[in-house]
Parts: C-alpha cells; sequence; structure tokens
C-alpha cells in the first residue's frame, strides 16, 4: 500500500522507507523480479528490486566505492574480477577504473536490470558495459561460481538481500564455491546489509565464511538509502595481511591508481575496519 507518488521498502520488520516518486520511468516484471525505476528529488533516479531500494544516483558512489577500491588497494595486485550480481552496472565501472585490472567477469541472472540500468542509470552504469575487459555472464552467481574453472583474485558479491533469486548468494555452498574460484591470495567482499537491522545476515555469512578462510571479518560505511545505520561488507582472505595494509601502502597505491573518488580515503578505508561494539559482538557470537 503506497501513498499516492511514493513508493514504499518493507525491508525490515515494523519499519519502512517511503521515497516520493516525481516521475516513474519504468515499472514492470521480469521473470525474475519487479523492477522500478523512478526519479526522487533528494537521491536522483532509484533502482527498486521487488520492493527494496537498490541503488541511487544520489549515494551509489559510498557502496561502489567501498566494495571495490577497498579490497582492490588493500591487495594492490588485483588482474581478476568477479562480480556476482550488480545489474546495475555501479560496482563494474567503479572496478574498472582500475588500470591494473585486465579482466572483469560479471555473473548477473537478470538481464532486464542491465538493459534498464543502460537505458535510465547511465549516471551509475556510465560506459561500463562496453569496456573491452568485461566478459559479462547471464547466470545465477551460484550456479557460475560453483562450475567456474577460472581464478579470481578479487571476488565480489553485489547481491539482492537473501530474499528471492539472491538467496542462494548466502549459503555454505556459495561461500565454498566462491572460495574455490580465489586465486591464492584473493579476496572476497561481500554486500552484507544493515547489521543494527539485518545482525543475523551478517552472522550467518560469518558463520558459513571462518570455517573456509584465515581471515573473516567485516567492515562498515553509510549509506543512506540502505536504513537503519552503517552496511557490513563481509571480508574474508586466507591472506591476514590484507586487512591490515599500512595506511602508507594505501595512499601510494591510491596516488597511483590516480582515481577520484568522493567517499573512499586510505584514512575512511583503514577506518572502516573499527566496529562499534554491538557490530563487533555480533560477529564475536557467531
Ligand atoms: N546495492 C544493492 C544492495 O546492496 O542490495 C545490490 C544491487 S544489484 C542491482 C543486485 C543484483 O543482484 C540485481 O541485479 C539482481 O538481479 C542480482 N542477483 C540476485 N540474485 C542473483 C543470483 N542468484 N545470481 C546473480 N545475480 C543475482
Amino acid at each position: 500500500m503506497n501513498a499516492p507518488g511514493w513508493f514504499e521498502e518493507t525491508l525490515h520488520d515494523g519499519m519502512k522507507l517511503a521515497l516520493r516518486a516525481e516521475t516513474v520511468l519504468y515499472d514492470s516484471q521480469t521473470d525474475y523480479q519487479r523492477i522500478v525505476i523512478f526519479e526522487n528529488a533528494q537521491f536522483g533516479r532509484v533502482l527498486m528490486l521487488d520492493n527494496v531500494v537498490q541503488t541511487t544516483e544520489g549515494d551509489e558512489f559510498i557502496y561502489h566505492e567501498m566494495l571495490t577500491h577497498l579490497p582492490i588497494l588493500a591487495h594492490g595486485a588485483v588482474r581478476r574480477v568477479l562480480i556476482v550480481g550488480g545489474g546495475d552496472g555501479g560496482m563494474l565501472e567503479e572496478t574498472l577504473k582500475h588500470a591494473s585490472v585486465e579482466r572483469v567477469t560479471m555473473v548477473e541472472i537478470d538481464p532486464g536490470v542491465i538493459e534498464l540500468s543502460k537505458t535510465y542509470l547511465p549516471g551509475i552504469c556510465g560506459q561500463a558495459f562496453d569496456d573491452p575487459r568485461l566478459d559479462l555472464v547471464i547466470a545465477d552467481g551460484k550456479d557460475f561460481v560453483t562450475r567456474c574453472q577460472d581464478r579470481f583474485d578479487l571476488v565480489i558479491v553485489d547481491s539482492t538481500d537473501p530474499i528471492g533469486p539472491g538467496e542462494v548468494l548466502f549459503t555454505q555452498a556459495f561461500y565454498e564455491a566462491c572460495k574455490g574460484c580465489l586465486a591464492p591470495g584473493g579476496l572476497l567482499v561481500t554486500q552484507n546489509g544493515v547489521p543494527f537491522l539485518q545482525g543475523d545476515e551478517l552472522a550467518g555469512t560469518l558463520r558459513c565464511l571462518r570455517p573456509l578462510f584465515r581471515d573473516a571479518g567485516c567492515y562498515l560505511a553509510t549509506v543512506p538509502t540502505y536504513v537503519g545505520g552503517p552496511m557490513a561488507f563481509g571480508w574474508a582472505s586466507d591472506d591476514t595481511a590484507l586487512r591490515e595494509t599500512p595506511i602508507e601502502v594505501l595512499r601510494a597505491r591510491y596516488r597511483a591508481a590516480g582515481i577520484e573518488t568522493r567517499y573512499y580515503t586510505p584514512e575512511v578505508h583503514r577506518a572502516a575496519f573499527a566496529l562499534p561494539g554491538y557490530v563487533a559482538r555480533l560477529i564475536e557470537e557467531a
């Protein structure tokens, strides 16, 4: 039940986010999900899937910068990247800013999200889908990683929440298969919800990752339209040093990358791993 002219996100029990639609650009159902794209005075164009805000022109930079530049600069030698999900193209666009990245494989289940993002969200995907370094695969991400023989330095899970098609991307089997796709010293990072409201999701992911990786944890960033406080990004690697990459190294790599960012800085990078008590306890108890 939406007030006239408003789209309501009812992801969280007993709480909702409503965004007024100045103009509705698209609203229809694909084989996988309901896709809505509309203009909002505060956040610009907004993409919703199955009535959940996925990304907005106004704050997408925070989420996409923190799930790409942070792991890429922590690692220092990322050449091959796998993005699972990411149909809006924002993650792809940020990843491709690194000249050091040689190939990006993107596995998206719903081609409708890609086509509509190219049409209505060029402010997010830019020309990323035309980049010759891209291998675009239309498939279920869990199926792909289960049979994939390639190896990646970085796997980014840019999925919806664990509902509908995204549910399989929060399972032990999926994370085990992701581990199998990582090159030695590789890194897995995941979209893991807002722990203040979705703590079980983060705890569930860490319960799966802990037995698989020498280092499993999370880092945080606050994205205004992911309501409820800071969002958690799952972090998993067998290289325990990656999380501790010194600030001087991060600064040197950031300068060398020559990338302009609006949220990420080497200082924010290091600070993102400083967890408030409720998150630290949540993952300790996982
Ligand atoms: N920033 C968003 C968030 O934090 O929730 C995610 C954005 S992106 C649009 C999520 C993408 O995951 C969608 O394009 C959706 O189609 C895709 N997706 C969901 N389940 C998938 C699966 N099993 N395999 C591949 N892609 C999937």
